[in-house]
């Protein structure tokens, strides 16, 4: 079967290269020909272990190609999923631009019957909106199906959450599309992977509600921590104790800096700018937000009192990525905690293994390091922001000995603190 997929960001890409993967015969389509061109050539635009590999496998074997062509893509396709890019707009709902634009370069190409399918991330009414834009733009009349599958991997393990997901979500209006989109997915009946079938409008709905769970989550351990450094209580033994109970569970309560990336904060912003265009105020959401927005600035504070003041002093920043094995900074913790440290007149320096060069296009005045013990270099404290594997097991004598201070940050609790304190470092860490 040929299918297609406009946009090759993290989600188009290994969308594609997992189908090709199964076997399919894939087209993925951009509108970005500095990518194309790269992903012609065996490489990927982005960070995400597995992925090139896994592409340069399938490209020998002829299963995957790139095009800046839609039309012909289109032409050529049974099924076309849109992967392209969905921000906020200024009001905090779903931009939904570049959808419209290719639901209307799809029309335009309609030559018989085709499944149009949103893995974007789309607001309700998406499906009705697409259908509605082939429909007046469709030269002749050919029948097809909207229908949604949203995407739930997670990057930096996005290969493995799409060939083994926790469940695949297919809403459609027709069993012809439900039909041709579980064919696609066969590879994964093998090993029982669960599918909900159900409307358009559910499946949409359920992508916003699922990251905004998520993100409720995130945001409420890191009350609990705040509440804990305010009583002496340990957050970690706290979420631990909390996760073991199998209503609650253990992911997503770890204490840190917040919540960042390309999913979260748009994610629970547009679910909450839904709910209240239809009049419905989503308080929980809206909490897990404004919370979130905090966060950040709370661990600037701590690291000025840490520091007696932070005016003057040279802080080196271990991780600018939103989270470990990517490069993506949209939205990172990181990015907010050194703006703020910088305008309270503190000099950054930092490091980080794959998202430095997506942190230079946005931070100023921010010395890169070559690794983490250059990073410490001269500094009066180091604050691991990002909990990358390789700042797990750093040689604590030689940071201290490079360091002008003996502060040591650990926003993400990595650290045991009779560890650092036996090493003469003064410990900060989130909630303990
Ligand atoms: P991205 O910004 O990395 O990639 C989007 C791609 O679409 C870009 O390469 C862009 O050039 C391309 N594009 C835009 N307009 C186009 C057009 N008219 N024609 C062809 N290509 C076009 O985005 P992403 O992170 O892959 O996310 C895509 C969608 O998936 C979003 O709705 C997001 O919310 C959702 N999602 C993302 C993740 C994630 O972890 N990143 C996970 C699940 C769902």
């Amino acid at each position: 079967m040929n299918i297609c997929i406009v946009g090759t960001g993290y989600v188009g890409l290994v969308t594609g290269v997992c189908f090709a993967e199964f076997g399919l015969s894939v087209t993925c389509v951009d509108n970005d020909e500095r990518k194309i061109n790269l992903l012609q050539s065996g490489k990927i635009p982005l960070y995400e272990p597995g992925l090139e590999e896994m592409l340069r496998k399938s490209m020998k074997e002829g299963r995957i190609r790139f095009t800046t062509d839609l039309g012909q893509a289109v032409r050529q396709s049974l099924v076309i999923f849109i992967a392209v890019g969905t921000p906020c707009d200024g009001s905090g709902m779903a931009d939904l631009q570049y959808v419209r634009e290719v639901a209307l370069g799809i029309a335009r190409n309609l030559n018989g019957y085709k499944v149009v399918v949103t893995k974007s991330t789309v607001p309700v009414g998406t499906g009705k909106l697409i259908e509605g834009i082939i429909r007046e733009n469709c030269p002749e009349e050919f029948s097809f199906d909207v229908a949604s599958n949203p995407e739930f991997l997670r990057e930096g393990s996005a290969i493995e959450d799409f060939m083994r997901p926790n469940r695949v979500v297919i809403g459609a209006h027709s069993q012809q599309a439900v039909a041709i989109l579980q064919d696609l997915y066969s590879p994964l009946y093998l090993i029982e992977t669960p599918f909900v079938v159900t409307t358009v409008e559910s499946a949409e709905i359920i992508k916003y509600a699922s990251n905004a769970f998520l993100a409720t989550k995130i945001s409420f351990i890191n009350e609990v921590a705040n509440l804990c450094e305010r009583v002496g209580a340990d957050v970690q033994v706290v979420a631990r104790a909390m996760g073991l109970d199998g209503r609650i569970g253990s992911k997503f309560l770890h204490a840190g800096p917040g919540f960042g990336g390309s999913c979260f904060p748009k994610d629970t912003q547009a679910l909450a700018s839904l709910a209240r265009e239809r009049g419905y105020e989503f308080k929980i959401v809206e909490a897990a937000m404004e919370v979130n927005r905090g966060q950040p600035l709370l661990q600037v504070q701590k690291i000025g009192k840490a520091l007696g003041g932070l005016d003057g002093k040279r802080i080196g920043i271990l991780g600018l990525a939103f989270k470990p094995n990517t490069d993506d900074v949209r939205e990172s913790p990181a990015l907010y905690i050194v703006r703020q440290l910088q305008g309270e007149g503190a000099c950054v320096q930092a490091y980080d293994p794959a998202a430095m060069e997506n942190a230079r296009g946005i931070l100023r005045d921010v010395q890169y390091a070559a690794d983490a013990y250059e990073a410490a270099t001269g500094c009066d404290a180091v604050a691991i922001v990002t909990e990358w594997n390789q700042f797990r097991n750093l040689d604590l004598e030689r940071l201290k000995g490079v360091m002008r201070g003996g502060v040591f940050i650990d926003l993400r609790n990595i650290y045991a603190p009779e560890k650092l304190e036996a090493v003469g470092f003064r410990y900060v860490s989130v909630g303990r």
